[in-house]
């Protein structure tokens, strides 16, 4: 039996985001704090006992207070049940929480090189020593058993394969440490259940839907999936940024290219948007955009939704 627990589903800033007044965030603040959500993250388990974070994101101390799956076990003077950080990129929304983890208990990172080589590169990521967190490469389309403390295996098979998408946007315009090859920039992970052969798919970031991925998620039980903005040129048009959603690497809800006509018809027993910017219309519960979702189909889970498979 898999466990999944969506920790967070809002995109860099959360909701509410620290500087912002737009529609969402000041409901968020005020009459509708059922609004608010922490950054994009899920926690997974095959024995309810050993978990691993996908991404750690800058919340990610106020993540695991809320989460009881993740709280030291009673009696235990240091404990924690996290076994692992499985990453999909080097966004700070992504790699952040990881300094949060930093008081002495073993966990190994799993990702891509280009990934390692920024926590490489960043000396402040030095404070999680080389004794206690491992930092393992993960390869695109190469399948992997993340492992337990003991060394014994999870029970969780996880496939990362490239998606379309961007590096880390703090790195835009700079020297990429991990070099010019950006394939492992983003990825999606097939997320697997050994015993059971039940699986989902996590994509937090994709800037579009190709036919090669199309194939690939047809008839999943479940998806996760980049929800960042409602439409491409969102940011500008509220007056909140100058970048469209596919300059970030994202792709729209909405639109004829957008995630939610391009994962019509494929069969996919549930869909949750995650990663969604707090611009974004669809999380406001009466609005047209809200509608629209879900009507299609589509969740947008609260923080704190376990999901079994
Ligand atoms: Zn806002």
């Amino acid at each position: 039996m898999l466990r999944v627990v969506v920790l967070g589903a809002a995109a860099g800033g959360g909701v509410p985001q620290w500087n912002c007044g737009c529609a969402v965030c000041r409901q968020a603040r005020t009459e509708h704090p059922e609004l608010q959500s922490t950054q994009a993250s899920i926690a997974i388990s095959a024995d309810g006992d050993h978990w691993f974070l996908i991404n750690a994101s800058p919340d990610l101390r106020q993540q695991l207070i809320a989460t009881p799956q993740l709280h030291p076990k009673a009696g235990e003077l240091r404990h924690s049940p996290i076994a692992g950080v499985i990453l999909t990129n080097g966004e700070i929304d992504a790699v952040a929480g990881l300094l949060s983890m930093r008081e002495g208990w073993p966990f190994t990172i799993y990702a891509h090189a280009r990934v390692l080589s920024i926590l490489k590169t960043n000396s402040i990521f030095n404070v999680l020593s080389d004794e206690n967190v491992k930092r393992r490469p993960i390869e695109v389309n190469e399948a992997f058993e993340p492992g337990l403390p003991d060394g014994s295996p999870s029970g969780i098979e996880i496939l990362p394969f490239a998606v379309p998408g961007k590096g880390a946007w703090y790195l835009e315009g700079k020297v990429h440490p991990g070099g010019t090859d950006g394939a492992g920039d983003t990825l999606g992970l097939r997320i697997g259940d050994k015993a059971t052969g039940k699986h989902f798919y996590f994509l937090a970031a994709c800037a579009s839907v190709t036919d090669e991925l199309k194939s690939r998620i047809a008839g999943a039980s479940l998806i996760f999936f980049d929800g960042t903005v409602w439409r491409d040129d969102e940011l500008i048009a509220a007056g909140l940024g100058t970048k469209t959603g596919q300059g970030m690497g994202h792709i729209a809800m909405s639109g004829d290219h957008g995630a939610i006509a391009a994962l019509a018809g494929l069969d996919i027993g549930r869909k949750m948007f995650l990663h969604i910017n707090n611009s974004n219309p669809a999380l406001l519960h009466d609005s047209a955009e809200r509608e629209i979702a879900e009507r299609a189909g589509w969740q947008i889970p609260a923080d704190g939704t376990e999901i079994t498979l």
